[in-house]
């Protein structure tokens, strides 16, 4: 069994701390710093062996060289996006494979948000860390990338079983649901989400990790039916 740690830092971001109770294998995802990542990891008698970055922002590589010198572990990230992370020590792309223990995990290329954004699908844990693609209720910004991109990511993601577990890199949840019901205000499932969802951020709980199954039915962004429909919602959450 595969166990994974939410580690809220920053303003809104989650690093995400995965460990394999078979091996002992540890791998940290999109540490946008290091120093409550190394104590989450050492408070849980863990060691730190692998990095995995979905893209190159600062806020999803910051800890990659302070971890590293602490550990020694291998950092692992897009080869798209090699030069401006600086700090790989492998570099992957669509299809390709990485371990811990003996879970696997497949490089999915999901570019918008940045042009060479990977996603690491586990497919035989449902699980998938997904960085600044998809997000609960949401989807990432279009930074480098075209809403076509992201409608086939999309398309793509939403083809994944239900039950699979999405870890996204940022709790931006309650604005999300918001603008999700003035787009499909008479959809119950989302009214029912975002009145959950208010609740929890409430008493302070964070409402990450979600799955497949709840953005399908909830998410504006994988619902939207065609391009020019995504690319709407997208600039108007942009100017929300
Ligand atoms: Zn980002
Ligand atoms: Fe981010």
């Amino acid at each position: 069994m595969l166990e994974v740690v939410r580690i809220p830092v920053l303003n809104d971001n989650y690093v995400w701390l995965l460990h394999d109770d078979a091996s002992g294998q540890t791998v940290v995802v999109d540490p946008a710093v290091a120093e409550p990542v190394l104590e989450a990891a050492a408070a849980r008698g863990w060691t730190i062996d692998q990095i995995w970055n979905t893209h190159w922002h600062g806020d999803h590589v910051g800890g990659n060289a302070a971890i590293k010198a602490a550990t020694g572990c291998i950092i692992t990230g897009p080869a798209a996006e090699a030069g401006k992370i600086g700090t790989l020590d492998r570099t992957v792309g669509e299809g390709d494979h990485v371990r811990i223990g003996d879970h696997v995990a497949t490089v999915m290329a999901v570019p918008a948000h940045t042009a060479g954004h990977v996603a690491y699908h586990l497919a035989g844990d449902h699980i998938i860390f997904i960085g600044d693609t998809l997000f609960a209720m949401g989807c990432g910004r279009l930074f480098e990338g075209t809403a076509a991109q992201m409608f086939a990511n999309m398309a793509r993601l939403a083809a994944l079983p239900d039950d699979t577990i999405v870890y996204c890199a940022h709790e931006y949840t309650l604005s999300n649901g918001r603008f999700a019901l003035g787009i499909e205000p008479d959809n119950v499932a989302l009214a029912q989400r975002v009145a959950a969802v208010e609740a929890a951020r409430a008493r302070g709980e964070a409402t990450v990790p979600t799955s497949i199954g709840q953005e399908r039915a909830t998410n504006i962004f994988m619902r939207a039916t065609d391009v020019t429909q995504l690319a709407a919602r997208r600039a108007a959450k942009d100017a929300a």
